[in-house]
């Protein structure tokens, strides 16, 4: 078995109605793509290929998911899990509130952008665990993630980039004490175990 296969499994636990589809041969992920070149002005065109998207508890997967190495498709799964406890926490009309307001759409989506903030705080945990903290602190993924938030990908949701920079660090001091076993989750996660 492997290690997505193994989180499907624990995804589906936690989540009973989860459940993978990809893309490519979904309607409703087509009209989605369509709407969203229109919106970001084609900025936006890699809906289809390049994105997972989460929509209540379906994971729609990019092309190429099957052939995708099992250490990456954890850490994607990991960062879409976050999404769906997001979900269970602000139920679905919150989430639309969240994700819409309280700024535009496009730009300065504040609510979008923190609950992205989670979902790839959980990226970077998830690389430093299964790939070392040196993946995590590499300049290239703090690069990758930095984008997704100033870039058209999801609508300029948050375009400041000292802010952004001072979230990583934040974030990446958090996950090297728990690594290092020394924060409370880690306390946790011993304490289960
Ligand atoms: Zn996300």
């Amino acid at each position: 078995m492997t290690l997505t296969d193994a989180l499907i499994d624990e995804i589906r636990a936690e989540f009973p109605e989860f459940r993978v589809v990809p893309k490519k041969n979904d309607r409703l992920s087509w009209l989605i793509d369509r709407l969203l070149k229109v919106a970001t002005l084609g900025h936006q065109d890699q809906y289809l290929t390049h994105y997972y998207t989460v929509i209540f508890h379906t994971l729609y997967t990019p092309e190429g998911w099957e052939t995708t190495g099992d250490i990456e498709r954890v850490i994607t799964l990991r960062h879409e899990r976050v999404h769906l406890r997001q979900l269970r926490r602000y139920t679905a009309p919150g989430m639309v509130f969240l994700y819409l307001l309280p700024f535009a759409p496009l730009g300065l989506a504040y609510g979008r952008a923190r609950l992205e903030w989670e979902a790839y705080t959980e990226t970077v945990r998830a690389t430093a665990e299964l790939r070392g903290l040196a993946a995590a602190r590499s300049e290239h993924l703090r690069r990758h993630i930095l984008k997704q938030f100033t870039s058209g990908a999801y609508g300029w949701m948050w375009p400041f980039e000292g802010q952004l920079n001072r979230w990583y660090d934040e974030a990446l001091g958090q996950i090297e004490r728990e690594i290092a076993g020394t924060s409370p989750r880690a306390a946790r996660m011993e304490q289960k175990g």
